[in-house]
């Protein structure tokens, strides 16, 4: 067994010594499995939460009332959730109770996919009531159980299985496929926020391409945030090989700019993205726009910001030839490190100098002078050096009174 699962041994040992059953399921059995990248680790154990809180020193109760604690190990957080079975679902999203169970077997059953529905005990035998070996050998998404219930007990899990399609490369059986096109209209209940960890892992998984795709054919676009009558655009954004980006903030950049929103802001508001997403997003959008009309000169590298002025560059490249995109990246940023100064930070001097220099009263005048330096230097007109600039103030006849 490997390392991820070493580590979390103990916690199991625990539980099995105070008389519980306590196994690994979900997510990170379906990884080992695939000899994919082991994410979280979760437990599922036949312990109450009171009794998972008792039996190890550090806990954080993030869902007692739903069975779930995280137990702290070496620095790492493991979900341990009871047993449980799930009431009665109500609004296409959420059970109205849940139930403790004493049975694995009626845990599992409450999961959403077959390759999602199997654990492991502590010696790495695993146990698989559902299909899930065979599914993962067969590359296919399906439900444990009738599609039609499961999805109307949670909708979000139509957006799920679209999401395993992008990460794993899978595809969905034809009920499950055909029970999303009948039910994707449940999406409406279901918040954003669930919606949104679930495109943004659809957009970062090597086959973005059939998910989105899958979406648009489904239907689910119509009760997605700012994607009711963006069929077409989706379409053009499925066209793009998006695993040449890096960063989320690149895939959401992508994904508003094919969206083509009236208001950029508005549309990732709608996705109750964090503020400093939402910004970054915004400024490449609209670095991407200038770009688009006029090449880069050296001026707008510098306004940019190297991290900027990078994923511009993959994101414009992408759009028109993906084969460049390296060799254009790195084009920019050589250019951008043989600028005179990247930074405002590291001007040699400061607005007190000037100030002193031109012996003006403080104002916003001194900010516009700031910024006709930085030009001045990044056109390598003027050198970075105070007495140079003292000098070129002195004498390039800036008009401080009627422009500044
Ligand atoms: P990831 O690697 O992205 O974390 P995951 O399969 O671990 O994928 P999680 O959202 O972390 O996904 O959920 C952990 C497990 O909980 C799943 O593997 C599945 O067994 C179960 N699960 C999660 N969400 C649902 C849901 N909406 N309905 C039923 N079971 C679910
Ligand atoms: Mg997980």
């Amino acid at each position: 067994m490997n390392s991820p699962f070493v580590e979390a041994r103990t916690i199991l040992d625990t539980l099995h010594q105070a008389g519980y059953e306590a196994y690994y399921v979900g997510g990170a059995v379906r990884d080992f499995l695939l000899n994919r990248q082991i994410g979280d680790i979760d437990i599922a154990t036949s312990a109450k939460p009171v009794d998972v809180q008792h039996l190890f020193k550090h806990t954080i109760d993030v869902g007692a009332e739903h069975g779930t604690i995280i137990v702290l190990h070496n620095g790492s957080p493991y979900e341990v959730t009871t047993f449980r079975a799930e009431g009665e679902y109500v609004d296409n999203r959420r059970p109205s109770h849940v139930v403790y169970i004493s049975s694995l077997i009626e845990d599992l059953r409450r999961r959403d996919f077959t390759i999602n529905a199997m654990a492991m005990d502590i010696n790495g035998k695993i146990v698989d009531y559902f299909n899930g070996k065979a599914h993962l050998s067969e590359k296919l998404i399906q439900t444990v159980g009738s599609p039609e219930e499961r999805f109307n007990e949670d909708a979000l899990r139509m957006l799920r299985a679209v999401r395993f399609v992008s990460q794993l490369q899978f595809t969905l059986c034809p009920k499950t496929k055909k029970a999303i096109s009948d039910h994707a209209h449940l999406l409406k209940e279901i918040s954003v926020e669930r919606k949104t960890v679930e495109i943004e892992k659809l957009l970062m998984g090597v086959n973005q391409k059939q998910a989105l795709a899958m979406i648009v054919d489904t239907n689910m676009h119509s009760y997605l945030p700012g994607l009711e009558r963006k069929k077409d655009e989706l379409i053009r954004l499925s066209t793009y090989d998006m695993r040449v980006l890096k960063t989320n903030i690149e895939h959401w950049s992508l994904f508003t700019n094919c969206i083509q929103p009236r208001s950029v802001e508005e549309f990732l508001r709608k996705w109750k993205l964090p503020n400093k997403l939402i910004k970054a997003v915004k400024k490449n959008i609209d670095y991407l726009t200038i770009v688009k009309e006029k090449q880069w000169s050296d001026f707008l590298l510098y306004e940019a910001g190297v991290e900027t002025a990078v994923s511009v560059e993959r994101l414009c490249t992408l759009m028109i030839d993906p084969k460049q995109v390296e060799g254009n990246v790195k084009r920019i940023i050589d250019r951008f490190q043989q600028l005179p100064i990247q930074s405002k930070s590291q001007l040699n001097v400061t607005g007190h100098d000037i100030i002193d220099f031109l012996k003006k009263k403080p104002g916003p005048w001194v900010s516009k002078v700031i910024f006709e330096i930085e030009k001045a230097i990044v056109a390598k007109k003027l050198e970075n050096n105070k007495s140079a600039i003292k000098e070129w103030l002195m004498t390039c006849n800036l008009d401080f009174d009627q422009n500044y």
